[in-house]
């Protein structure tokens, strides 16, 4: 996004991946359908960001939801809104968008060098480069990064970064996952006979860091280890605080959200002489996984009086014990601290350096909103480093771009560095 509006607005971009192609992440993304933003109104959109809702407030109010659209549509690629008010492209992936992306960007003139990892700067504040076998050293006027958090880094974003930000002084918050998986020490009755099996339309719940309770209705699937899925990623934050903080912590789940207790206590009370299961079965329709889960925590003392079942098929605590790990975390939580950023995303500490992107520090649940956060800090971080270079102009000489060839090691043009 930022080399597209630095390149639209006539500078000179070229954009370094250590990969060998680019974009890796978000093509991952599009294997689930690439869920691009979310329509629901601003109000309730922006609180998904949590303690960087201020920030978010700023960036989405210069690049909203409708414009992301936009932009796709001028990319040829057309959006849908689904049944929950997540925002789609039609064709459900993310290869085509990233095609046309690309080709839009060489007509721009931005170039772009895969297999460069980037390793540092050198001592005239160049930026180093590892080519292969090759140390590349580039001078450009401003830089962004955007190297991403540490989820999946076989799509390239290792966290590799993080020391050499924190060399320069920079407050780097510890990478966490974000929505990820629990780990849950299942009986093996339990791991046989339903790891795999999505655990549908109950209400979870979690206490936050301020005492909060935070609540959801929707469904996750139970693993060989544990939970993964929508709904347990949306809690996925006070979960991971809570076990980060006392090495468990408690899920609570509802298993018939849309039965009011004193309800489901009335009609426990009429049970004749049936089995439970059969009773679940016939006058709750609880059975399969949900049946299981309550017979998983559920004491037996509590299964026999309707008023303490009662209690537990609404109120059932799951104990977590771990976190899954980041590698297969769909988001990072941590990174460079926003209080390092000034309003066009630049370091305050380094003039010049732009960030974006899941490298700093927020954390937002699924739903399109980070890919949306990521698009808006993108638009930001381009609009700013025009604006800043633009300034910078004023009071240098050199070309916009002037620097920015690549050159083998050894031979950095630090003279010609503006
Ligand atoms: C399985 C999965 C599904 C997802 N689905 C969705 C979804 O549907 N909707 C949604 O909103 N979000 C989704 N996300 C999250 C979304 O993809 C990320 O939030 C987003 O891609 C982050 O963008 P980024 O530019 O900050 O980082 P990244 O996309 O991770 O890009 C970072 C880039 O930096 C490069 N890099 C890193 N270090 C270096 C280095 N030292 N030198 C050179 N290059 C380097 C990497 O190769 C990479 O290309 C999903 C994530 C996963 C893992």
């Amino acid at each position: 996004m930022a080399a597209e509006i630095a390149a639209a607005a006539g500078l000179r971009v070229a954009v370094f991946d250590h990969m060998p192609t680019p974009a890796r992440k978000l093509l991952l993304a599009g294997r689930g359908g690439l869920n691009l933003t979310h329509s629901e109104p601003l109000d309730r959109f922006l609180p998904r960001y949590g303690a960087a809702e201020p920030l978010f407030r700023r960036l989405l109010a210069g690049f909203p939801p409708d414009d992301l659209r936009g932009w796709a549509a001028g990319l040829g690629i057309e959006t849908f809104v689904g049944s929950s008010g997540r925002i789609f492209p039609v064709q459900m992936k993310a290869s085509t968008l990233v095609r046309a992306w690309l080709r839009r960007l060489d007509g721009l003139g931005v170039t772009l060098h895969s297999r460069h990892r980037w390793t540092g700067w050198d001592d005239a504040g160049a930026l180093d480069f590892r080519h292969g076998e090759e140390s590349v050293t580039v001078a450009p006027r401003a830089t962004l990064l955007a190297l991403g958090g540490a989820s999946w880094p076989r799509t390239g974003s290792d966290g590799g970064w993080v020391p050499l930000l924190e060399g320069l002084g920079v407050e780097v918050a510890p990478l966490a996952p974000s929505n990820m998986g629990f780990e849950v020490p299942w009986s093996d009755h339990l791991r046989d006979r339903f790891a795999g099996q999505p655990v549908k339309s109950v209400g979870l719940s979690a206490v936050d860091r301020s005492g909060a309770v935070r609540r959801l209705k929707g469904e996750f699937v139970i693993t060989g280890t544990g939970i993964e899925g929508g709904a347990v990623y949306a809690l996925s934050a006070p979960l991971r605080d809570a076990i980060a903080a006392e090495g468990w912590a408690t899920l609570t789940l509802d298993l018939l959200p849309d039965m009011p207790d004193a309800e489901l206590v009335r009609r426990l009370r009429h049970r004749s002489a049936e089995s439970l299961s059969t009773f679940l079965k016939k006058s709750l329709s609880l059975t399969g996984p949900r049946a299981a889960l309550l017979r998983e925590f559920a004491p037996a003392a509590d299964l026999s009086d309707p008023v303490t079942l009662a209690r537990r098929i609404k109120r059932l605590a799951v104990v977590l014990t771990g976190v899954r790990p980041i590698e297969r975390a769909i988001s990072s939580a941590g990174g460079v601290r926003l209080s390092e950023l000034d309003e066009r995303l630049m370091l305050a500490r380094r003039p010049g350096l732009f960030l974006a992107g899941e490298m700093l520090d927020w954390e937002a649940p699924t739903g399109g909103y980070l890919l949306q956060g990521c698009f808006a800090m993108g638009t930001a971080a381009g609009r700013g480093m025009v604006e800043w270079l633009g300034r910078e102009e004023n009071n240098s000489s050199p070309a916009p771009g002037e620097g920015m060839e690549p050159t083998a090691a050894g031979r950095t043009n630090a003279d010609r560095r503006s």
